[in-house]
């Protein structure tokens, strides 16, 4: 790192610290001799059409790590929870809670199959939803709780779990951001009806673009994969009502060779992981987001949280970094009550959201980010913060 003064940020006309983009997309590449064989070995059977090989092997490769009795593939993760949302609401009802700081689609979701969103606050501790925070929004129309993970560490499964129980409510769960997380040892995917997950190229594992849902309901399986169009519905379902949703046999192959990459890639998001983890300890006005060491997760995120102590505001930050070619990006900004909508919402914010809202950051990760890049990162980082009046004096 060769800054020595605020003349030297890209902000400010010097050049910029990386000579291409780093970006928070996790961008993990697996083995292609495993995607390319895979793929032969679906053209060469007679598995172009839905269903073929790769879906097969990727389904049960998928509800085996999971421990789940059921993993339906699908074209994304978007579609997984709009189709689990359809199968498992309850009828006549009209609204879904979900939190408000979560993906960027959610509420359009909620739109997609005629609901409405009920947006509610999280915790502080974890930026996700607990009991305490949905039940405030639960009434006589709602028909589902969506529990959307965190981007690091997980929502509290445990009291979402009894108040869904207590209340007779479905539950769904995003689990994008958690895949493949353990709580309390055990892992993930079976909590809830049903979970959601994405392997477009920026998630944990990589299929281009495709997702899954996990269950340990026959009927609910069942129920997806005919409407998704997977399965051929028996006569008496042959009017169901449904969309095309199919993972094609291409992006399961980089799936499948995302899957016996896994355990690698989570030692290398470890090495970048503990690399910010030690580098940032020293940086005032930076907090890093710790994961739960003694849980299973895959160190994919970085987040960091700006603190009283950090001078310049996050979009400031974004700007000076991005001017560095560091694709950093706002946590869940804005929040989906902020947002301007088509079609009709509901929201029971407290003061969490609004105060997490515009304090975190996600740091570049994923395989195209080295540890010797994490270190300059974190150089710039501490310098920015050291020199912190000059910076705002230029800007
Ligand atoms: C990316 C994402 C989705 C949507 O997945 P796609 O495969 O991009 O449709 C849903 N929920 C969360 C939390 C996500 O991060």
């Amino acid at each position: 790192m060769k800054k020595v003064s605020a003349a030297d940020l890209a902000i400010n006309g010097g050049s910029p610290l990386f000579d291409s983009i780093l970006s928070t997309s996790n961008l993990v590449l697996p083995s292609q001799e495993i995607f390319f064989e895979r793929l032969q070995n679906s053209i060469s059977s007679s598995g172009l059409t839905s269903n073929g090989p790769c879906v097969e092997e990727f389904e049960a490769l998928i509800a085996q790590r999971y421990g789940v009795k059921h993993c339906i593939a699908t074209c994304n993760g978007l579609w997984a929870l709009a189709v689990c949302i359809r199968c498992i609401r309850l009828e006549g009802k009209s609204e879904i809670v979900m939190p408000s700081l979560t993906y960027r689609r959610m509420a359009d979701i909620a739109a997609w199959v005629s609901m409405t969103p009920h947006f509610c606050d999280v915790e502080m501790t974890t930026r996700g939803v607990s009991a305490a925070k949905i039940e405030p929004c639960l009434n006589e129309n709602t028909g589902l709780i969506l529990a959307a993970h965190p981007i690091v560490d997980l929502c509290d499964i445990d009291s979402i779990v009894g108040l869904a129980r207590e209340r007779n409510i479905p539950l769904l769960f995003d689990s994008v951001e958690a895949a493949y997380a353990t709580h309390g040892g055990k892992m993930i995917g079976g909590f809830g009806e049903a979970e959601c997950f994405s392997m477009h190229a920026s998630k944990f594992l990589n299929g281009f673009e495709a997702g899954y849902i996990t269950t340990n309901s026959d009927s609910l399986a069942h129920d997806l994969r005919v409407m998704i169009d997977q399965e051929v519905p028996r006569e008496s379902e042959s009017s169901a009502f449904g969309i095309n949703g199919r993972l094609c046999e291409a992006h399961a192959a980089l799936a499948i060779a995302s899957i016996y990459d896994l355990e690698d890639q989570i030692e290398r998001n470890r090495g970048r992981y503990f690399a910010y983890k030690n580098l940032l300890s020293g940086i005032k006005g930076l907090r890093l987001v710790k994961y739960d060491e003694q849980q299973v997760r895959t160190f994919k995120n970085i987040l960091v949280e700006l603190t009283e102590d950090w001078s310049l505001d996050r979009a400031q930050t974004i700007e000076l970094l991005h001017a560095e070619n560091l694709l950093v990006r706002p946590y869940y900004s804005p929040p989906l009550h902020k947002k301007e909508y088509s079609f009709d919402v509901k929201t029971n914010i407290q003061s969490n959201t609004e105060f997490l809202g515009d304090r975190y950051l996600l740091l570049p990760c994923g395989d195209f980010v080295s540890e010797s890049d994490v270190a300059e990162i974190c150089e710039l980082l501490n310098f920015i913060s050291n020199t912190r009046d000059l910076i705002g004096a230029e800007l």
